[in-house]
């Protein structure tokens, strides 16, 4: 299993903003999409950074409200880990543990292909024990 796994069984919408929206905006794309993170592109095809849901909440925490009015590029996270199709289930939850973070752009041949998240790994990782174990009782069934 890998991340093309993932992928064959998800909506591949790209939610991105710039990195010019405010904090209140991306707050309110976070609540209207019902997600947690947002790519933020640099207009020329790349990744400008990301932010997520916990760098909102600190932002507030540290500076106050009046942080929603500012652009999102003070908080966001400049340094993306992205990963490919071909990345494997084990590949991906160690990058995610190892860095403390939930979400992951997918990245083919320079192009933003979709984005990832801890969700979506969960839930393969459960349909792949579900189907070892129907598999199991298979063979002790036929056995
Ligand atoms: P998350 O757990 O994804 O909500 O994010 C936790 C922290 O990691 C936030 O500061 C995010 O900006 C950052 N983050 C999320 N995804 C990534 C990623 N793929 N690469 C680097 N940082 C990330």
């Amino acid at each position: 299993m890998n991340v093309a796994s993932i992928l064959a069984g998800k909506s591949t919408e790209i939610i991105t903003a710039r990195p010019s929206a405010t904090l209140l905006e991306i707050a309110e794309i976070l609540s209207k999409y019902r997600i947690g993170c947002i790519i933020l592109d640099d207009g020329k095809g790349g990744i400008a950074g990301i932010v997520s849901e916990r760098d909102l909440v600190r932002a507030i925490a540290h500076s106050g409200q009046d942080i929603l009015h500012s652009p999102v590029s003070k908080c966001m996270t400049k340094n993306v880990i992205t990963c490919q199709t071909s990345d494997t289930m084990d590949t991906i939850m160690s990058a995610m543990t190892d860095g403390r973070f939930r979400h992951m752009p997918v990245v083919e041949d320079g192009e933003l292909i979709a984005v990832i998240s801890i969700g979506d790994v969960v839930k393969l990782r459960i349909e792949e024990a579900e189907l070892e174990a129907a598999a199991m009782r298979d063979y002790i069934a036929t056995g």
